[in-house]
């Protein structure tokens, strides 16, 4: 018995399956048609969970400037402190996620 990875989903499953435990696409008789379809399918879901995700890594970027600008002296309360944190997590979110979807794009 040999570990492949399911061509629908990638996940590793035996090679002696009739049907991935996964994503339960039937590989016995699948046709390379309907393999296509699935991997379009999987291929927008997986883009829509990024663009979301790159959304609320907007939107918790904003919303650190928005904390952070709040207090008219920058000071060290957990405001600004909070701000900052959500700044920093939101760009680096946001960049993985670009990064993502230029990766699933390809
Ligand atoms: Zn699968």
């Amino acid at each position: 018995m040999a570990i492949i990875s399911c061509p629908s989903c990638n996940q590793q499953i035996s090679d002696k399956s009739i049907c991935c435990s996964h994503c339960d696409i039937d590989i016995a008789n699948m046709t390379s048609e309907n393999l296509a379809s699935k991997q379009r399918v999987n291929k927008i879901k997986r883009n829509q969970s990024i663009q979301v995700q790159t959304f609320l890594a907007l939107l918790m970027f904003v919303g650190g400037f928005t904390l952070w600008y709040w207090e008219e002296q920058p000071s060290e309360s957990w405001f600004s402190i909070l701000g900052q944190g959500m700044i920093a997590v939101g760009f680096i979110w946001y960049i993985v996620n670009r990064a993502r979807l230029i990766i699933s794009n390809k």
